[in-house]
This record gives structure tokens, C-alpha cells and sequence, in this order.
């Protein structure tokens, strides 16, 4: 008796040449995140079957849950193809479950056809001995609580009667890679997350403005992406530092209060626009939500947009704030999120913020202030660090800015973890 885990895919709507790739991909990122030896990976048709040879089948199975383009699992066990065998096995397997009066099903396939026993037979013999064995059971086809599933195959015979979720959606990285706008709160990560699920490999960046700000709101950034590194290609993700400082002195120094944040966006986009573009990255995440605060509205949207080339996509724009928490505390992202330490926006308190600001303004307040000039010197100042779930680069200690910490040896240690 030998368990296993049978593993199915998530969005298999796909045929052809996209197929093999979404197989091979989602077979790499699952051989990844598992990251042991021993492990072997059985692949069949359009099912993968995962035998532990010696690790921890919990362990193996918790890593897959981490694994886009997954879509559920069953604990398998495997016995000989003698029919004895498989009823007693069926008999142990399920003796757990059984509680009381309850109904089952056996369903039985038949993937090697030369095997003597044709599938009812089998199906039969084990359902008799499971209705001898437990009283309360009885046979309900239709809606049984435990459904058995026989496989027969040509190394042995495997069972199983549960269905657990995995992830869904595609495997990270088949989707192209974007750049995710990751603020230090608790909804663009959840963005990132989403995206990464969808197949979409994420590069973090991060509008700092040390020391404006504390050096504690950089490092959540830095914290916040070791966490969603995990999702991404490779269990790795580069963050882009922007050094904002200079850029929210302008706006506070040139722009009327109301279009303080509309301005901070645009500026924001600017920059990852034009890292974009030299990065040849298509698209820009974001974790806004419409209506969640004053300055997320559609005209606010526009206005934003206006000033990016490319698509800015909103995994979140229509969902609760509710769903957001709840899977910012299933990846781990919340309690990072929730640290207390200000970030950029509380540059800003302007006590009337445009909720409907239109882009005739705002590109009239970029023209008080060199906005090219400063664009592209922040671009150029950008620092940028390759972050793991392992990696332990902490700024805090070592100064008050961002680019101070960072020639304070911030480098070495972005470096080593690289
Ligand atoms: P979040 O919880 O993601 O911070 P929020 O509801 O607080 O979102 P805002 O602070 O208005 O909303 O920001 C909206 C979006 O703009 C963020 O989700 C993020 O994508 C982007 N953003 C905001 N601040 C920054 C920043 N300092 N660096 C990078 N992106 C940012
Ligand atoms: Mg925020």
C-alpha cells in the first residue's frame, strides 16, 4: 500500500501548442515549490500523479496548494492489482470515514483494458464487502456521501474518495510578465496575488519617500514582496525601489491641495510607464477599488490613465473590501500590511481631494514644475533588488532613507539574496 496524490489542472480550456505549455509550466512551477529530490512526477494525460518515494505527503501536498494552474488534488492510495488486495484496501481506506448511517457510490475505471476483471465486477465486489462491513451504509448513486473512485492502471490500483481545491487559474509566468504598483497597505498585494493565480509573473515597484516617510514603510514593501515571491516564477521578485522624495516636494511645492494625490498618481504612473517601457513589460497592476476611498473613483481612474501609455489593470476594482482581507490574510500579507508606519499618501491630508478631477487640470499643474526632468532622474535612481521568501535584507537599521541604507551595504545583502 503506497500513497500518492492525484493531482488535476485548473483552466484547462486549452488546446494544442498552448496546452503542452501550460502542462510544462505548471509541471515546473510544481516540481519548484516542492523542491525535493525525492519527489517524483508522473505525468498522464491531462493529470499528474505526485509519489512522495520517502517526503512527507502532507508537506508535498501544503506546497501545492501555493501552485497556479492546480486545480485540486486527491490523496491516493495504491495497492497490487490483485482483486483481493484492492478490496481490502478499499475496506481500510475508507473504515475512517464511515460514521453511522451514511450512503457511498464505487465507480470504477478501467485505464489498462487488458485487466481480466471488467469494471461492474469490480465495483461489485467491493461494494458488497464495504455494505457487510458497515451497517449503517447504504447505496445512493446519485448523491452518495463518499464516493469511491477505482482507477485500474497497469502498475497497480489506485483509490480515492477525496476532492480538495487547489489553486486554479494558470501557471505563473505563461501569461507574460507586468509590473505590480505595491504600496506597504493591505490590497495590492492582493492584487499581485490575483495576478500571479491568472498566470501573470509580477516585478513589485515601490514609490519610497524616505525620509519624508519612515524607513519602516520601505521595509514593509521589502517584507510584503519576500511574501509574494512566493507565487511568482521562480519563488523570486524584483522590487524596484523609486526614490519619491523629490517628486512629492514638487507637487507640495507647485500643485493646489485638491489634486495633490491625482498629481501623486500621475507621477507614480509616469515612472512605472517609462521603467515599463524600458523593461519591455506590457502592463501596470494596481490594487485600487472603485469607491474604497475618496480619490478611487472612475474620474480619478481617467485621469490616472491619462497619463500612462499603458493598460493599468485593477484585479480589485470591484470587490468588497471584506473578500480583500480575507485573502490578504489567507497569503500571509496581512499583518505586514497592517503595520502601523505611514507611507506616501500620508504626504498628503489635503482636506478637499478632487473626487472628480479632470485631466485639463491636472496636466495645467504639471506645467508649474519640470515634470520630464523629474521623471526621468527618479527613473534613473531607481534601485532595483531581487527578493526570495528566504532573503533577509533589512533597511531599518541602517539609516534613514532608503538610498542611505542601501549604500550602508543594503546592497550587498539585496545582492547575496539574489
Ligand atoms: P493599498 O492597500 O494597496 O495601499 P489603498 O486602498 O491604500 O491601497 P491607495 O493608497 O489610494 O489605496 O493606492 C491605490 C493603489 O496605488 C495601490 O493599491 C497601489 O497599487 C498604488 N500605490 C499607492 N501607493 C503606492 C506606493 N507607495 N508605491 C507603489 N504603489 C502605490
Ligand atoms: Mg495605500
Amino acid at each position: 500500500m503506497e500513497k500518492l496524490l492525484l493531482v488535476r489542472y485548473g483552466d484547462l480550456m486549452l488546446k494544442g501548442q498552448n496546452k503542452k505549455r501550460f502542462l510544462k509550466a505548471a509541471i515546473h512551477n510544481a516540481k519548484r515549490m516542492v523542491n525535493d529530490d525525492r519527489v517524483r512526477f508522473d505525468v498522464a494525460h491531462d493529470r499528474l500523479y505526485v509519489y512522495p518515494e520517502g517526503a512527507d505527503i502532507d508537506a508535498v501536498a501544503q506546497a501545492l496548494t501555493r501552485v497556479s494552474g492546480l486545480g485540486s488534488y486527491s490523496p491516493v492510495v495504491r495497492t497490487t492489482r490483485v482483486i483481493d488486495d484492492v478490496v481490502k484496501t478499499a475496506l481500510a481506506w475508507l473504515a475512517p470515514h464511515i460514521k453511522g448511517e451514511m450512503t457511498f457510490a464505487v465507480s470504477t475505471k478501467r485505464a489498462d483494458k487488458k485487466y481480466p476483471l471488467r469494471s461492474i465486477d469490480i465495483t461489485k465486489r467491493v461494494a458488497t464487502a464495504l455494505l457487510k462491513a458497515h451497517e449503517g451504509l447504504s447505496v445512493d448513486l446519485t448523491n452518495p456521501d463518499v464516493k469511491l473512485h477505482i482507477e485500474v492502471r497497469r502498475h497497480g490500483v489506485y483509490l480515492y474518495h477525496e476532492k480538495i481545491p487547489l489553486m486554479g487559474g494558470f501557471p505563473v509566468g505563461i501569461g507574460g510578465k507586468a509590473i505590480l504598483l505595491l504600496s506597504g497597505g493591505i490590497d495590492s498585494p492582493v492584487a499581485g496575488y490575483l495576478t500571479m493565480k491568472q498566470g501573470v509573473a509580477l516585478d513589485a515597484m515601490h514609490f519610497e519617500s524616505t525620509p519624508l516617510t519612515t524607513i519602516e514603510s520601505a521595509q514593509k514593501a521589502i517584507d510584503l514582496t519576500k511574501k509574494l515571491a512566493l507565487y511568482n516564477l521562480d519563488m523570486e521578485m524584483k522590487l524596484h525601489l523609486v526614490p519619491f522624495y523629490k517628486l512629492h516636494r514638487a507637487i507640495l511645492d507647485y500643485v493646489p491641495e485638491p489634486y495633490h494625490i491625482t498629481i501623486m498618481r500621475r507621477l507614480m504612473v509616469r515612472v512605472a510607464d517609462r521603467f515599463a517601457e524600458r523593461e519591455h513589460t506590457p502592463v501596470l497592476i494596481s490594487g485600487e477599488s472603485i469607491g474604497q476611498v475618496a480619490s478611487q473613483t472612475l474620474e480619478s481612474m481617467h485621469v490616472t490613465d491619462n497619463a500612462c501609455t499603458r493598460p493599468i489593470i485593477r484585479p480589485l476594482a470591484t470587490t468588497d473590501k471584506n473578500a480583500i482581507v480575507d485573502i490578504a490574510r489567507a497569503i500571509d500579507t496581512y499583518t505586514i500590511s497592517t503595520l502601523p508606519f505611514d507611507d506616501c499618501c500620508s504626504v498628503y491630508t489635503p482636506s478637499r481631494p478632487a473626487t472628480k478631477p479632470r485631466v485639463y487640470y491636472a496636466e495645467r499643474y504639471e506645467r508649474l514644475f519640470d515634470v520630464e526632468e523629474l521623471v526621468e532622474d527618479t527613473v534613473k535612481r531607481t534601485h532595483t533588488i531581487s527578493l526570495t521568501p528566504e532573503s533577509d535584507l533589512n533597511l531599518v537599521a541602517k539609516g534613514l532613507s532608503v538610498e542611505d541604507a542601501l549604500d550602508q551595504g543594503g546592497e550587498d545583502l539585496a545582492a547575496r539574496s539574489e
